[in-house]
């Protein structure tokens, strides 16, 4: 099972030092959890919907996650 998270923060934390190795993304639709799993070290995050939302939702997440993102990236 993936590991699971309760804030954007922590979500950050876990999967941002894997966004540029490869990932897969996996998501539980029917029971509502984001995630992302990273095929280079082998582990899986899930945060809740729910969760994600009332922690900060995207507006936390991206500046957050781009700094794990090198520079050419950053300016997409
Ligand atoms: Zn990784």
């Amino acid at each position: 099972m993936p590991e699971r998270v309760t804030t954007v923060e922590q979500y950050v934390e876990k999967v941002g030092p894997h966004l540029m190795h490869e990932t897969y993304r996996v998501d539980d639709l029917p029971g509502r959890l984001l995630g992302l799993g990273c095929k280079t070290c082998g582990g899986e995050w899930r945060i809740s919907i729910k969760d994600f939302k009332a922690t900060g939702d995207i507006a936390v997440y991206e500046p957050a996650a781009k700094k794990f993102l090198p520079e050419e990236e950053k300016k997409k």
